[in-house]
């Protein structure tokens, strides 16, 4: 079946046409998809019968099936959906009081950066998600919030996968999100493990979308034991390439720190941070780690991430705790995968709070 998300306006006319349908009828659909975002064709009364049966045989609204979908009492919701191939994908919608609806999307099947806190990462890479893959998952939140009478604001690439290590769909993904659902460039946001190539080419794409690079330490020992990855791309290159990015794109970016008790909040980690970073335009989201199965470490304790905030301050870098939305649904990446797949498998479009 064609995921009408994986075509142009200009594909969608040449189906219908090999389909014997006037040219005016792709924009109807086209219409319907994303100016009113409904996600079945029952409702697209302006077509004849016929065509909404054709179309509903043969092509799909996003070509993934909920697998499962947990509500928390923060209203946090989060799903699991299955590709067309049976691999799995998460996507959480968080909700505010100030009406911003917020999508974490997934850009990979699994990882293949290898975070040892990570439920992603644990997992091990399955796969590239394609452009219409990546896009379709805000696309059905934007649908269900839409026929409540809400508008999706805010998307950021922060589900599983690195999008970096798919650089091109999750480009693609991004522009399919400013043209077709209209979210500006400055409310989208996309994390990266630290792929200095690709910060650096993100930084020539001249796009007003914003970059968080996931640091969690200041030191390379420390972080390489927690990231794989900085390895290959050691921190004094990583730091340039941010750098970089920032004069760029001449706004300032964020760190990501995922604080972990006795690891990477520590005085020291604190005084190593501020040094890195003094003199570059940022700002540091710490995060308390979310318990995963396959790795010991703790959350670190409220009153630890105040007095390593404090000893940011004195570099003039700001930081603020962030408390991950959620919680009790363990919303944080991969979780629901991991959770689902050492279940029975939960019935399709259950609803649970808990
Ligand atoms: N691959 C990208 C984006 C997805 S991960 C990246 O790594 O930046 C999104 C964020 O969640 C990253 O900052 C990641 O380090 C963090 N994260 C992963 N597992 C976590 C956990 N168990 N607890 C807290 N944060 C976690
Ligand atoms: Fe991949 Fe990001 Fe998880 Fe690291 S933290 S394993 S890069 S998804």
């Amino acid at each position: 079946m064609i995921d009408l998300y994986s075509l142009s306006l200009d594909e969608l006319t040449d189906l219908l046409g090999t389909w014997g349908e006037p040219r005016f009828r792709a924009k109807q659909v086209w219409d319907w998809v994303y100016d009113k975002r409904v996600t079945t064709f029952d409702t697209m009364r302006n077509l004849p019968s016929t065509l909404r049966e054709r179309l509903a045989t043969e092509t799909r609204i996003g070509a993934m099936t909920l697998a499962a979908e947990q509500t928390s009492r923060d209203g946090t919701v989060k799903r699991l959906y299955r590709l067309d191939d049976g691999q799995l994908i998460e996507t959480v919608l968080m909700e505010y009081d100030d009406d911003r609806r917020t999508a974490c999307i997934s850009t990979q099947a699994g990882c293949a950066m290898g975070c040892v806190f990570c439920a992603t990462g644990q997992m091990g890479f399955a796969r590239h998600l394609t452009a219409a893959e990546i896009f379709g998952q805000a696309a059905l939140f934007a649908g269900d919030l839409e026929a409540r009478g809400e508008r999706l604001s805010n998307v950021v690439l922060m589900g599983m996968g690195e999008p970096f290590h798919n650089y091109d769909a999750s480009l693609a993904a991004i522009h399919m999100l400013m043209q077709r659902l209209g979210i500006g460039a400055r409310h989208i946001t996309v994390s990266t493990v630290g792929l200095v190539p690709q910060i650096r080419k993100f930084a020539d794409e001249g796009l007003q979308v914003k970059l968080a690079v996931s640091l969690h330490a200041a030191t390379d020992a420390e972080r390489a034991a927690l990231l794989p990855v900085n390895k290959r791309y050691p921190l004094v290159e990583l730091i340039g390439a941010c750098h970089e990015y920032v004069q760029k794109a001449g706004r300032r970016m964020t760190f990501e720190w995922t604080a972990i008790s006795g690891q990477n909040d520590t005085p020291e980690q604190a005084h190593a941070l501020g040094k890195l970073l003094r003199g570059l335009k940022c700002h540091v989201n710490i995060i308390p780690l979310n318990p995963t199965v396959g790795y010991a470490g703790d959350p670190s304790a409220m009153l630890r991430i105040g007095d390593f905030i404090e000893i940011l301050e004195d570099y003039g870098i700001t930081a603020t705790i962030r408390i991950r939305r959620g919680i009790d649904i363990a919303a944080g990446c991969g979780q629901l995968k991991s959770d689902v797949m050492s279940k029975p498998p939960r019935i399709p479009s259950t609803t649970e709070t808990e």
